[in-house]
């Protein structure tokens, strides 16, 4: 259970003798060596969050019994649950289960009735079982049998010392359905006196340490809430984790928290949860029920890409022009020759003529434009790579911008069509409905 003190301390507190934790043991050379990416501990930890149980350490070990023993002593230190996954197949390098029984100080039993189990496996596919199949069927004294209904190698569970302890197979499909159906409800009731309550917030225009600066202190470490961050495509998400016995007190304290963050803030918090920019700026335009028309050069598409991955964009964005050349620029956009050959292509002036050009062109009440310096090739010390030029363009005036985006050429074109979004958010902020 959970006491008021423990509230104070936080959730991903290790040493909070009060919070029930998880850790995750992932078993398997495959794992170590960059040939395959752990999903099941990723899987795992979300499934294990959904049920307020915070994971607070994954522990990723080769194929040795040793090793596995380790892992699972310090994970069981760790945490109240170990979930461990990998190793329970039938070929020499399976052996989570003889860590297992190490772990528990017994050795393995042959259980008949696996055995049958797995036999009959075999025969409904008209197959004989391999003679090294019967490892499968050896659980470690003191142990229980998960039932595996995807594959040979049944899941294991015990309690030591008061801490719960699950063996899962590797194979993701068995892992989750076993997990699903075995663990989580067992799991559950654990849980009752606990209650995480998880919210993003999702930021863009200023970076992670300029963030962490206006955040003070609330990223510090053992807080309740707790605050992460993480970074993205130049999106910084903020999680706010509060934990609290009573499901309505971590709300009010998520609640508190967020809004303390969006004070300090302010417009850099563009939306929640999963929320994407374009979404964001689609949800502004229907609202408020103005349309949209864009002009790309370097991002060659991109921005117009982003909008329109939005599903019900058609009902605000009308055109999307990609004028690569010069004369693209003219024919298209009405680009006047004299200003490119007088400030390039890549200049305020060429962005401003190009977004006022596509908003009289499409006859739309906003028109976004981008062009710059993509890379790797093409920079001058005036106009280095990554130099871009973003305007919009509405009947309130023409606002042009100069950026300097940094890294490969995919990063620049993506930072830019994000910038352009997120600048169009800022006006359309501060513009109402449209009139009737
Ligand atoms: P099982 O316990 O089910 O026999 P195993 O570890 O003995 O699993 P492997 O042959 O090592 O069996 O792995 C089976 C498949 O599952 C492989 O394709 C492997 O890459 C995948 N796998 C194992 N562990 C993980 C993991 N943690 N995340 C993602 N894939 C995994
Ligand atoms: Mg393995």
């Amino acid at each position: 259970m959970c006491s008021r003190e423990s509230v104070q301390n936080g959730p991903d507190a290790v040493g909070d003798e009060h919070i029930q934790k998880a850790g995750i043991v992932s078993v398997g050379n495959e794992l170590l060596n960059g040939r395959t990416v752990d999903t099941n501990a990723a899987y795992i930890a979300g499934k294990l969050r959904a049920i307020s149980l915070p994971v607070v350490s994954v522990h990723t070990v080769c194929d040795e019994v040793d090793a596995i023993e380790r892992a699972l002593a310090l994970a069981a230190s760790e945490a109240d649950v170990v979930v461990v996954t990998g190793g329970l197949g039938p070929t020499d390098d399976d052996l989570t289960r003889q860590a297992f029984a190490g772990f528990l100080g017994g050795g393995l039993v042959l259980r008949e009735e696996l055995l049958e189990g797995i036999r009959q496996f075999f025969d409904r596919r008209g197959m004989e079982m391999p003679g090294r199949n019967s490892i499968q069927a050896c659980i470690p004294q003191g142990a229980q049998v998960l039932d595996n209904e995807r594959g040979t190698a049944p899941g294991i569970q015990a309690r030591k010392g008061g801490k719960w302890l699950f063996a899962l197979p590797g194979v993701p499909d068995e892992m989750k359905h076993m997990l699903d159906t075995k663990v989580l409800p067992q799991l559950q009731p654990l849980t009752a006196g606990q209650t995480l309550v998880v919210r993003r917030l999702k930021c863009f225009g200023a970076g992670e340490s300029r963030i962490a600066e206006m955040m003070g202190d609330a990223m510090r470490r053992g807080r309740n809430p707790l605050v992460n961050c993480t970074v993205h495509t130049g999106v910084i998400t903020l999680e706010i984790v509060a934990t609290a016995e009573r499901p309505e007190d971590a709300m009010r304290m998520a609640d508190a928290q967020e809004q303390s963050l969006r004070a300090v803030l302010g417009d850099l918090v563009y939306g929640t949860d999963d929320q994407t920019l374009a979404e964001v700026v689609g949800e502004q335009l229907a609202r408020s029920g103005r349309t949209l028309a864009v002009a790309e050069s370097c991002t060659g598409g991109l921005l117009a890409k982003l909008i329109t991955d939005i599903p019900g964009s058609s009902r605000y964005f009308t055109h999307g022009w990609v004028t690569y050349s010069n004369e693209a620029k003219r024919h298209d956009l009405d680009v006047p020759v004299k200003t490119m050959e007088e400030f390039g292509a890549v200049s305020e002036h060429v962005a401003e003529a190009m977004a006022r050009g596509a908003r009289r062109k499409a006859g739309t009440d906003y028109a976004l434009s981008i062009t710059g310096i993509a890379g790797p090739g093409g920079g001058t010390e005036q106009k280095p790579v990554g130099l871009v030029y973003i305007a919009v363009d509405s009947a309130d005036g023409t606002n042009t911008s100069r950026h300097v985006f940094s890294f490969d050429r995919s990063a620049v074109r993506l930072r830019a069509a994000q910038t352009a979004l997120n600048i169009l958010r800022r006006r359309l902020d501060l513009t109402g409905p449209a009139p009737m």
